[in-house]
């Protein structure tokens, strides 16, 4: 089935449409004049992993909100797969991110009374061709204990449990799980690592990469962690993508 939303291109998986494009993109928050976000141009390609580095308050987890749709920029487009967010209602907007982007929240947004295998699963109730990805319902479930256990969490003895039951380090390889699910073609990850110790995160960062290559996925991983440098194929100060703000007029 072709989905094709306003002017948009349809999304390929032949590797040649880049993941993300933003150009233009200008934001400001209501309310808060002093901030404004202007990337005049930034581009992701298929199975590249990206990190990127900057202040806190600088607008990292800002640009990764426009980047999901979660927020919708005042000026310019951003592209996922060739498809512009900007052009489609809201509701595509939510089922177009829940197929295409997997999301590693901050604070991992686990429901903490499902377990770890329906956290795991539970974007693919939004998205119909990652859930096909996944096996469907009956090899999503499958699907999700082999993410589980390649992320270091034995399903025979995490799935069932709850995920307020579990530890930071626990919560954090079941959100792995549940963006890595379905294959997206975009890993967003906003500072998954920031509350471990050092040799935990580097373990972590591994297993998400061996995981964003298998799926054939991009990462896009935010952290004030510049040691995880060589672990990606470019490192983007956000700095260096925007334009200040007195410039900008
Ligand atoms: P970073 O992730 O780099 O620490 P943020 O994107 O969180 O930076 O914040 C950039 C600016 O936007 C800050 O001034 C922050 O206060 C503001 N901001 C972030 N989220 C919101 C929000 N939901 N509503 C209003 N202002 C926000
Ligand atoms: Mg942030």
């Amino acid at each position: 089935m072709k989905v094709a939303f306003g002017d948009s291109k349809v999304a390929t998986a032949d590797g040649a449409t880049p993941v993300v494009e933003a150009a233009g993109v200008r934001f400001k928050w209501r309310r808060q004049d002093a901030f404004e976000l202007n990337i005049p141009a930034f581009k992701i390609d298929p199975r590249e992993r990206v990190l990127m580095i900057g202040p806190s308050g600088s607008g990292k987890s800002t640009f990764l909100s426009l980047l999901c749709g979660i927020a919708v920029p005042d000026a310019g487009e951003i592209r996922i797969m060739g498809t512009s967010l900007t052009s489609i209602p809201g509701s595509q907007r939510d089922r177009f991110r829940a197929d295409h982007l997997g999301i590693i929240f901050q604070m991992f947004n686990l429901v903490p009374y499902l377990s770890c295998l329906e956290n795991v699963l539970l974007p693919l109730g939004f998205a119909p061709k990652r859930n096909e990805r996944a096996g469907g319902k009956a090899g999503a479930p499958a699907e999700a204990k082999r993410l589980l256990d390649r992320l270091g969490l034995d399903p025979a003895v995490f799935a069932d449990k709850p995920a307020s039951r579990m530890s930071v380090g626990q919560q954090q390889r079941v959100a792995a799980a549940r963006a890595l699910i379905g294959r997206p073609d975009l890993i967003i990850a906003d500072e998954p690592t920031s509350s471990l110790d050092r040799d935990t995160q580097l373990a972590f960062v591994g297993l998400l990469q061996e995981e964003v290559a298998a799926a054939g996925s991009a990462l896009l991983m935010v952290s004030h962690d510049v040691s995880l440098s060589p672990m990606f194929d470019r490192v983007v100060p956000l700095k260096d993508i925007t334009r200040p703000v007195a410039e900008a007029a």
